[in-house]
């Protein structure tokens, strides 16, 4: 029998306000444990929590962003469970009526589009974090994190693979991305992923028992452990077993789920309306605004990339990963008119070396308009395309322009014809059998004979003109 894989993902992502939902408190990472604290986020008894506008907002670009539908009233609630980092012993989230509902979006998967849905975009809070020092005898809890906004966008169980897991997340995170709403930084946790997980047998339209995912702080994590589980239910289910509802941990080392929890129902948490907080209304105009508000967004500015500067959709798609890429690639063209030039060099040279080293295109060494004055020598002939790769290096290493590095280091093209005929000679005297054979139709030698002649002018000799000359003398 074959069997179908049905994925549906939840993804949490950490706003990146100020301050903290219900309170004052800085979100500022990294700071020293509970610095950043007060009694609203410490959970005093008494205390009022007071909802954050930002949030609500940039919950809103989100919903509209995915195609939500952004509810007029909807209210906060109340999740009750004790764990140590939850001094409250309750999180607020929203539970019966969540800010947004109804969404899509698109993704690419081998070439095809395929649209997610997105069930429900709601607002919560973050809990504190336990920090467990093998060297200390006891576990403390850092409470830095409690209240931190996060979003919770869930999507339909639409996804059908590792890959279009995979893809849904990339597009999710370019969009938060794009709305400077969320770092995306999944290894650090501003951008978590649970992965639910079930099979049937192909063409059937009930759906199986799924098991959640956790601990997947990576795409690769992420789409390594849905494989792995989708193989572990086929088993389970081939040895004539049930799968069971439950939550599994992703074990990185062991390339593995291991069960961790029975999954809890939503009856369990007691789930009932905040009593401290009013239902959040949200008028047309504040959605209007917003709408308006928008950036372009990841797939509007990739179809404006293939349609304005003829690229193929492979490079737009590179191109619009990230706004600043984006900006990067439109600067260069502002400066440089020739679109598929300069993609080939920022998606060949420029990505390469920076993938390389670890760094983004905002920490480029070379600015869009420094990579447009080198692009603009190239095609005009003052270098050949292979000493622009040795300027642009050089560029990259010393920070100095395109144009210093070629004056310092001699480097401009020769297209002085009877300098280059002079060097042509020259190769030619030396190799009389290759000019034999040549002759006698191994036509394929002219690129030894360039190749020569590049060599002896220190690649600095104009290759067109090089090869006018050659064909000329060898006719
Ligand atoms: P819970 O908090 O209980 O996990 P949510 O509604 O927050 O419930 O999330 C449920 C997630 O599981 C959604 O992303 C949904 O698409 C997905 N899902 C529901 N049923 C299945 C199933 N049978 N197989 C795979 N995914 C599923
Ligand atoms: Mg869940
Ligand atoms: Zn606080």
């Amino acid at each position: 029998m074959e069997f179908e894989p049905v994925i549906g993902l939840e993804v949490h992502a950490q706003l990146k306000t100020q301050t903290k939902i219900f309170c004052g408190c800085a979100t500022q990472f990294g700071a020293p444990p509970n610095t950043h604290v007060c009694p609203v986020c410490l959970g005093m008894p008494g205390v009022l929590p007071v909802l954050n506008k930002k949030v609500v907002s940039y919950a809103m670009k989100m919903a509209l962003a995915t195609q939500c539908t952004i509810a007029a009233e909807s209210r906060f609630a109340r999740k009750n469970y004790f764990y140590p980092d939850l001094p409250k012993g309750y999180q607020i989230s929203q539970y019966e009526l969540p800010i947004a509902e109804h969404g899509h979006i698109d993704i690419e998967i081998d070439g095809q589009t395929k649209r997610i849905g997105i069930t429900r975009i709601h607002m919560e809070e973050d809990a504190g974090k336990l920090i467990h020092d093998p060297q200390q005898p006891q576990s403390r809890v850092d409470l830095n994190r409690t209240g931190v906004p996060l979003i919770e966008i869930v999507s339909e169980p639409d996804i059908r693979s590792p890959q279009e897991a995979g893809a849904y997340l990339r597009q999710l995170r370019a969009i938060v991305r794009y709305l400077g709403i969320c770092d995306g930084n999944m290894e650090e946790g501003s951008f978590r992923c649970d992965a639910n997980v079930s099979i049937r047998p192909r063409g059937s339209d009930t759906f199986g028992t799924r098991t959640e995912l956790k601990n997947l702080n990576s795409f690769k994590h992420v789409e390594n452990a849905i494989a792995h589980e989708i193989e572990r239910q086929k088993d389970v289910l081939f040895d004539g077993e049930a799968v069971v509802q439950e939550t599994r941990l992703w074990n990185v080392a062991k390339n593995r789920t291991t069960g961790m929890r029975g999954k809890e129902e939503a009856h369990d948490y007691r789930y009932f309306p905040d009593p401290d907080l009013l239902p959040l209304v949200i008028d047309e105009d504040w959605i209007e605004t917003t709408q308006r508000e928008l950036p372009e967004l990841p797939t509007d500015k990739k179809e404006r990339f293939i349609r304005d500067y003829q690229l193929p959709g492979y490079d737009a798609g590179i191109l619009t990963g990230s706004r600043a890429l984006a900006d990067y690639f439109e600067d260069c063209v502002r400066n440089f008119p020739q679109p598929k030039t300069i993609s080939n060099w920022i998606m060949g040279t420029l990505l390469g070396k920076l993938n390389a080293e670890g760094k983004t295109i905002e920490q480029s060494p070379i600015a869009a308009s420094e990579l447009a004055d080198l692009l603009k020598l190239m095609d005009d002939g003052t270098v050949s395309g292979k000493i622009a790769k040795t300027v642009f290096e050089e560029m990259a290493s010393t920070g100095k322009s395109a144009q210093t590095i070629i004056d310092e280091k001699g480097l401009t093209q020769v297209s002085d014809t009877s300098a280059i005929e002079a060097a042509v000679d020259d190769v030619l005297a030396k190799h009389p059998e290759e000019i034999k054979r040549y002759q006698e139709g191994n036509k394929k030698l002219i690129g030894f004979f360039v190749g020569q002649v590049m060599r002896a002018t220190q690649g600095k000799a104009n290759p067109k003109i090089v090869n006018e000359i050659l064909a000329a003398k060898l006719s």
